[in-house]
């Protein structure tokens, strides 16, 4: 059971103070039956609630950010029985996806929810979120093909955008590199295949940041929730 206004904020109606005002206003009720009263609780999975007589989804959303370690597929289940996101959420009984992909063995920051429409926002081609990766390449790239990673390469599925590409170190002894990029779009391995494209393969791969989102300090194999500021500066 749970207090009437926080189920309508999780569920998306509005603010918390908003749903509030909602309350006692009189726009909502339990089971056909109008709760004006602040205290009020419900049990969001089993009880009819609706605000201005437009039930609302009972299902209490999760917004998770996981640091994923290499090896470790981005899937809810494997046929194969190898490692998955899902085997990093102790605690969570929710059902959960992720929100895009990394591969098996990219690491770093993956979003998780059961918020359908969040997800599909956030991976929708039209809605450009910047992701930051730092890729740590063979070689030493020239800052000639860093420019053109920036402005736009040919990939066998077409150019791509215009990304944001600076070096982070490079290790002369190593004769290696680590590159931070920002791409706008999220092709299926397109960092990889964009070095590629240049001639310097990825070695590793990490992404550290989504959106306005930094994955530090989460340390790997860890999730945390995320706040509601977090979850309305995505949408
Ligand atoms: N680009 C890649 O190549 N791999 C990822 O996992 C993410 C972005």
């Amino acid at each position: 059971m749970e207090r009437l206004q926080k189920i309508l904020a999780q569920a998306g109606v509005a603010s918390r103070r908003k749903c509030e005002e909602m309350i006692t206003a009189g726009l909502v009720e339990v089971n056909g039956v109008k709760v004006t009263e602040l205290g009020a609780k419900a049990d969001p999975a089993a009880d009819v609630i609706t605000v201005n007589g437009k039930r609302i989804k009972g299902e209490k959303k999760l917004y998770l950010m996981l640091n994923k370690p290499k090896g470790v597929i981005t899937s809810a289940t494997d046929p194969q029985g190898r490692k998955v996101v899902t085997d990093y959420l102790p605690g969570i009984k929710e059902r959960v996806y992720p929100v895009g992909r990394l591969d098996y063995d990219t690491e770093g920051l993956l979003l998780l929810t059961n918020d359908g429409e969040f997800a599909n926002l956030l991976t929708h081609p039209s809605h450009h979120v910047p992701k930051t990766y730092l890729a740590t390449v063979k070689g030493i790239p020239h800052g000639s093909s860093l420019e053109k990673l920036q402005n736009g390469i040919e990939l066998e599925d077409g150019m791509t955008a215009p990304a944001e590409v600076e070096y982070a170190d490079v290790d002369t002894d190593k004769n290696q590199a680590t590159i931070s990029i920002t791409i706008y779009e999220g092709r299926n391995r397109q960092v990889r295949r964009m070095f590629d494209a240049i001639k310097h393969p990825v070695l590793k791969l990490k992404r550290i940041r989504f959106g306005e989102l930094p994955l530090a300090p989460l340390p790997r194999g860890k999730y945390r929730h995320l706040t509601e500021a977090e979850v309305k500066e995505l949408r």
